[in-house]
């Protein structure tokens, strides 16, 4: 009589897991930078070219998903297309610091058991996402930076390049204006001060993804070359969890753009989180409570995008556009640019 009760139990508690595990949702989004994007600027070659890339990057990750992977796997896979592509300010098509080289930032986070890894200040590690990664899961550390960072990478077996690999000439042209304008505000060259001249387009192209699996795992990552120009070895929000980047199976996973400082202040990742876990509002709420008040108020510029605890994706920013795109289960993938919805 017991074993056919414990029977019965075991039969209803498997029941109750397979039918939760056959409405897991899976989804993915992806952001290649929020900025000052503007529609008569592009042609419409280079708005193919960002919608293509944007389309490969978020279907290669929701390809990962379909096949049962993980959403750490999906991210990395994601994160590592836009970074190889020159378009974006994240491996490759960085941007350059006032010394002319480039100081690269990267951070992934696991929503099941809050593991996170992060690198900051890297100069050539071909792809930092796979170095954040290792950190999270080789290491038994949370962040590592420059030099030490190079190290582990070197002890991982990552691929190095020459810091000249990241370089392109539209990049160049970025920091040479940004010289320009900093030199008719001499007294905010001289003394560094993170306000105008600063422009949201000089780094403009961060890149990040957040997923859900099959398992319920949410991660986010976020990956970039930080700001035009910038100097005494300057980290931005995207290598800091909690700013630019988190992720908490009980609320949300969110991978922030946009200026990096204003981030930092006002915690934005774990802050749109947090709202979720203790105001049991939506995650688009939140991020719109985030983003549209509280940073806009304080000429903070910038989006994130989001997944929630149930699988429900979204984005927010407060600038005229965001490079981004999403994939959930039976609907077509959607690549947006502007702040009008042009989905392609
Ligand atoms: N948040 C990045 C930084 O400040 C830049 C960006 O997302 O555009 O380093």
């Amino acid at each position: 009589m017991r074993r056919s009760i414990s029977f019965l139990a075991l039969c209803c508690f498997s029941a109750l897991a397979s039918a939760n595990q056959a409405t897991t949702p899976i989804a993915i989004v992806i952001h290649g930078g929020a900025g000052t994007i503007n529609k008569s600027q592009m042609t419409e070659a280079q708005e193919q070219a960002y919608h293509a890339t944007l389309k490969h990057a978020v279907e290669t990750g929701y390809a990962v998903l379909e096949k049962g992977g993980s959403s750490v796997d999906a991210v990395t896979a994601a994160v590592l297309i836009m970074e190889d592509s020159p378009l974006f300010n994240a491996g490759k098509g960085a941007v350059y610091t006032y010394d002319e080289g480039h100081e690269l930032d990267a951070s992934i986070m696991r929503g099941d058991n809050l593991m996170a890894g992060a690198v900051s200040g890297v100069t050539v590690v071909k792809n930092p996402v796979l170095l954040a990664r290792s950190v999270m899961e080789k290491s038994e550390h949370v962040m590592l930076s420059g030099a030490g960072a190079e190290q582990f990478a070197k002890e991982q077996g990552l691929e190095l390049v020459e810091n000249s690999y990241f370089d392109t000439e539209f990049r160049y042209d970025a920091l040479k204006k940004a010289k320009q304008s900093m030199q008719k505000v001499p007294h905010q060259a001289q003394n560094y001060r993170l306000k105008a001249p600063w422009l949201p387009e000089w780094n403009m192209g961060t890149v990040g993804a957040v997923a859900m699996d099959r398992s319920g795992l949410l991660t986010a990552a976020t990956s970039t070359g930080g700001m035009t120009a910038k100097r005494y070895g300057r980290i931005g929000d995207a290598p800091i969890i909690g700013a630019g980047n988190f992720a908490d199976n009980g609320s949300c996973a969110v991978s922030a753009t946009g200026h990096g400082e204003f981030f930092i202040r006002y915690r934005v990742a774990s802050d749109i989180c947090a709202r979720v876990k203790y105001q049991g509002i939506s995650a688009d709420k939140a991020a719109d409570q985030v983003i549209q008040q509280e940073l806009a108020k304080v000429g903070g510029t910038g989006g994130v995008i989001l997944i929630d605890h149930k699988g429900k994706v979204g984005w927010s920013f407060n600038t005229e556009g965001m490079y981004r795109a999403k994939k959930t289960e039976g609907e077509a993938t959607i690549s947006e640019i502007f702040k009008e919805s042009s989905a392609k």
